[in-house]
């Protein structure tokens, strides 16, 4: 894009907030774009990935999963890796809010305007499943793609609403961590990535989008614990939208003080842009043509130590018997007996197929500390120590684990992407190089060689659910039968 594209009252704003240094913001919109993706380590270690894949990857200073890639190097959103969930693609600059949130495992986080999850899955593997995070998008259309990124990812313990935030408040008073507020804004910084946003640009949308940030910041305000941290980003440069936005809210909310951001060769804020109000530290970089803002706050009313949660990992339940014929020994468990023993007659509980299907299709029961929670045919794994949600539009009430008719248990896309290959009793593995990869990839059936099927102990029988794994990481189900293997992937999200 050049220069030329972009709106005159832009120009003529930028011209006056930069100086000395428009030129030089003019001339960033000619430079060479950059790429980025991050790496998914909830799946795997960047050393892994980085020995797994052919593209030529440069770190992103401040994000120790993120990387360049280079145009040249194909369509990292093409490839079978992509479809196991390795790696996001993602702006190198978008990749700073959630960086600047810190986040620890075992914490509480929310992610305020999700969709379409870039930053979630970020956070997400912050956590490496320990804690929650809640993630809510007011629109239902793009928290489609929000479910469908965390799925993608094998996100285990992610809820995902979609509701305006005044009816979160109720719910969640005081109760997270960590709050990102990655707001809908104006949008000047991504007018180089997508020209049409410089098109319909018009000088009054900072203030008419500074009015929703400043509620959306309000509401978020309260939802946090006290000496918790909250990051407020956009994709603007309009000072409306960011400096002065900070600096009223603090005005408003003394128990806040602002956190200087610490990242690498990052920085966009412009104290100076407010003469200094609430400035710490030297004035930063001028912002580039693709530059995101952030601002970290903390709340500060009560002592530190009373909000900072010491880490919760998972607490595993017993690890189901590791063959199927161990599983049939074994029989059921003391509450499934119980409840067997309480309701004979009564309508079959979906968590009971969901209990046949795990002892004879998987190694290991995956769900952790997690609540089993049925809605309708659907069975979930809710993360522990969530508040009552009702009135509240639940898209997903935690890890979606498959659905039940006639007693039958039929696992989901959600539970095969959350899985390691080692947690299915039986799996297939194909190299992203194999042409079956794309093909599997692309619904179709496969026969297997000899061989091919690996199962997790000699007497699992060569009939049931495979996990299908690409380079030895899962991209969805398969039903084995007779050396062949019945595709399962699902048409949604199939390879076109
Ligand atoms: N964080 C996202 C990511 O990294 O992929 C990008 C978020 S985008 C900048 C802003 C989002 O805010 C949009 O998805 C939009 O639907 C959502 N949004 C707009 N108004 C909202 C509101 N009042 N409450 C919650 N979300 C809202």
């Amino acid at each position: 894009m050049t220069e030329p594209m972009l709106p005159e009252a832009f120009k003529q704003k930028m011209e006056g907030l930069l100086e000395a240094e428009y030129s030089a913001f003019l001339a960033s919109y000619g430079e060479e774009r950059h790429y980025g993706l991050r790496i998914n380590t909830l799946k795997l270690s960047v050393e892994q990935f980085r020995g797994l894949t052919r593209m030529e990857l440069e770190p992103v200073p401040w994000a120790e999963t993120g990387f360049y890639y280079r145009e040249g190097d194909g369509r990292p959103g093409k490839h079978p890796h992509y479809h196991a969930g390795l790696y996001y693609i993602q702006e190198p600059s978008a990749m700073a809010p959630a960086k600047l949130l810190d986040v620890r495992p075992g914490e509480r986080v929310l992610d305020l305007c999700a969709a379409p999850g870039g930053k979630t899955t970020q956070l997400a593997a912050k956590l490496q499943g320990a804690g929650l995070i809640v993630a809510n998008d007011v629109h239902p259309d793009r928290v489609k793609a929000l479910v469908k990124n965390i799925e993608l990812s094998g996100i285990r313990n992610a809820v995902v609403l979609n509701e305006d935030p005044a009816k979160l408040e109720g719910a969640f008073t005081g109760y997270f961590d960590k709050i990102l507020i990655d707001a809908p804004c104006s949008g000047e910084g991504m007018f180089r990535k997508e020209e049409d946003m410089a098109k319909v640009w018009r000088p009054d949308w900072p203030e008419k989008y500074a009015e929703m940030q400043r509620t959306l910041l309000r509401q978020a305000g309260r939802m946090l614990k006290p000496g918790g941290l909250m990051v407020y980003s956009t994709c603007t440069f309009s000072p409306e939208e960011n400096e002065a936005m900070i600096a009223a809210f603090l005005d408003e909310h003394p128990a806040f003080a602002v956190e200087p951001p610490r990242l690498r060769r990052l920085g966009a804020r412009r104290p100076d842009w407010l003469g200094g109000r609430y400035a710490r530290g030297p004035k930063r970089p001028a912002p580039r043509a693709c530059g995101r803002t952030g601002s970290r706050a903390r709340a500060t009313s009560r002592p530190r130590c009373a909000a900072v949660a010491s880490p919760r990992p998972w607490r595993r339940r017993g690890l189901r018997p590791a063959t199927a014929r161990a599983a049939r020994e074994a029989g059921p468990p003391r509450s499934r007996r119980r409840r067997a023993r309480a309701g004979a007659g009564a309508a079959a509980d979906p968590r009971e197929a969901l209990a046949r299907f795990a002892a004879e299709q998987l190694a290991a029961a995956p769900y952790g500390a997690a609540e089993l929670e049925c809605r309708g045919e659907h069975v979930y794994a809710a993360p522990a120590g969530l508040p009552p949600l009702d009135g509240i539009r639940v898209i997903r009430p935690g890890w979606y684990l498959g659905s039940v008719t006639k007693q039958r248990f039929t696992p989901s896309h959600a539970l095969a992407m959350g899985l390691r290959a080692e947690e299915a009793l039986r799996m297939v593995t194909f190299t992203a190089d194999d042409p079956r990869a794309v093909r599997y990839l692309k619904g179709e059936t496969l026969e297997l060689a000899p061989g091919e099927l690996r199962t997790a102990a000699d007497d699992v029988p060569a009939k049931g659910y495979a996990l299908v794994c690409i380079d030895g990481y899962p991209v969805g189900w398969a039903k084995v039968q007779d050396g062949m293997l019945k595709n399962e992937y699902p048409p949604g999200w199939r390879w076109t």
